[in-house]
């Protein structure tokens, strides 16, 4: 029972049970850790406990000390694709800016921020072959125990040794929880940029385009969007409007567009925004895409909720989170047509999806609650609506192939990683 695990005991009573759960869940489900990691300090401390490899696994991190408002620097090796080496930060304070760049010489390395109860506060991928991943997290609470986790790339099974180098700011901007506004734009436009992707023309969504016998169901389906997703972000200090209400404010807002076809995802945003730093974000909903499920029978309810669920999980991601693994999370890649269009909510532990890091977890709830505030006894979790998912997956009108039917084809899903068009926070 090291200061590592009295840390543990020491956390916040609504964490408590979230955090035995987790450990519980690691245990079961954590990657073989096979070899041995051979951390090398290289920064302050200028030891060399090479013979320490107590460093790949959440619960025995290798300590490292930041050096406040300096620059840390520390090496290690990766040598399994499946190892992953965990460093704890320590402790850092409200107001700390955290610019972490690794080198992996030529590999493809994430790294990955936890808290104390090994909840990710940011991943950074090395995208795109970019072979420099950089993160930078601007720190509001006070963290006990900050882990630094480098994992292989998801996809691309990388070995090899690293070095992580640490800038630490003690002095930067402690951004406050703030409303988000969200417009809903069913009206379509023209040169709709979602970061790095521009769709020539979002033509207005008409029901009509996914059934004829549906033109009636527009107005329906844009109500059951409006009503679904306020009901996600409920107690939540995130605001919805439809782009052609008057009321509608005209600056400062994240536009959601609903319409176009993608040939491999159902939904895009630009970017995985952090903290929200930047509240003038676009994403989109392909609704085109969900046409392909009307005849296995699936009602323009069923998609017009799956149209919801896809725009509060690109919402979700321009508020700074990642994907999860939990069927019922918004954050989920959603693996069958079922579970895209059953209500879905936001989860206080989810696992992280092993295309996006290999261990921890994530509490979308409670960091959309951190960045924007709100009301959190209103908050609907993900687990409290689970028999709903039980239910929708029992509709017996459908047959079991359309039960079965996954949301992407599977190329469509290994790139599902990439339903953010870029990563450059
Ligand atoms: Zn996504």
């Amino acid at each position: 029972m090291g200061l590592w695990n009295q840390l543990r005991l020491l956390v916040v009573a609504k964490h408590t049970q979230a955090l035995l759960r987790g450990v519980l869940s690691l245990l079961a489900t954590a990657l073989p850790l096979v070899g041995c990691s051979s951390g090398l300090l290289v920064g302050e401390q200028g030891s060399n406990p090479a013979a320490d490899d107590a460093d790949d696994a959440f619960g025995e991190p290798r300590p490292t000390k930041l050096e406040p408002g300096g620059v840390t620097s520390f090496s290690g090796e990766l040598r399994d694709a499946g190892e992953v080496d965990v460093w704890d930060l320590g402790t850092v304070e409200p107001g700390t800016r955290l610019d972490v760049e690794l080198q992996g010489f030529g590999a493809n390395f994430s790294i990955g921020l936890f808290d104390q109860d090994y909840l990710v506060r940011m991943i950074s991928h090395d995208r795109y072959n970019s072979k420099d991943p950089r993160a930078i997290l601007h720190v509001a609470q006070r963290m006990e125990g900050m882990l630094l986790v480098v994992a292989s790339d998801p996809f691309e099974a990388s070995t090899g040794p690293y070095t992580v180098q640490v800038t630490q700011s003690t002095d930067a901007e402690v951004i406050l929880p703030g409303t988000q506004t969200v417009v809903l734009n069913f009206s379509g436009g023209s040169f709709v940029s979602i970061g790095s992707v521009t769709i020539p023309q979002v033509t207005p969504f008409d029901a009509a385009n996914l059934h004829p016998d549906w033109s009636e169901f527009t107005t329906p389906m844009k109500d059951i969007v409006m009503d679904s997703m306020r009901r996600v972000y409920d107690g939540l200090n995130v605001e919805f409007y439809f782009s052609d209400d008057p009321q509608a404010p005209r600056g400062g807002v994240t536009t959601v567009y609903f319409g176009a076809e993608d040939s491999n995802n159902v939904g895009l945003a630009a970017t995985i925004d952090y903290g929200n730093r930047n509240k003038e974000h676009n994403a989109i909903v392909y609704t085109r895409n969900f046409a392909k499920y009307i005849p296995y029978g699936y009602t323009y309810r069923d998609l017009a909720q799956g149209f919801a669920n896809v725009a509060a999980h690109e919402l979700g991601h321009l508020l700074g989170l990642n994907h999860s693994d939990l069927p019922l999370d918004v954050m989920n890649v959603s693996p069958t047509v079922d579970a895209l269009v059953a209500p879905q909510y936001f989860s206080e532990e989810a696992r992280l999806s092993p295309a996006t890091f290999p261990v921890g977890q994530q509490d979308g709830a409670e960091l959309i609650f951190e960045t924007v505030g709100g009301e959190w006894s209103r908050v609907v979790l993900a687990r409290d609506n689970s028999a709903s998912l039980y239910a929708a997956s029992s509709f017996t009108s459908r047959t079991q192939t359309a039960q079965q039917l996954p949301v992407d084809s599977a190329a469509e899903l290994s790139s599902a990683r990439y339903c953010t068009s870029d990563e450059d926070n």
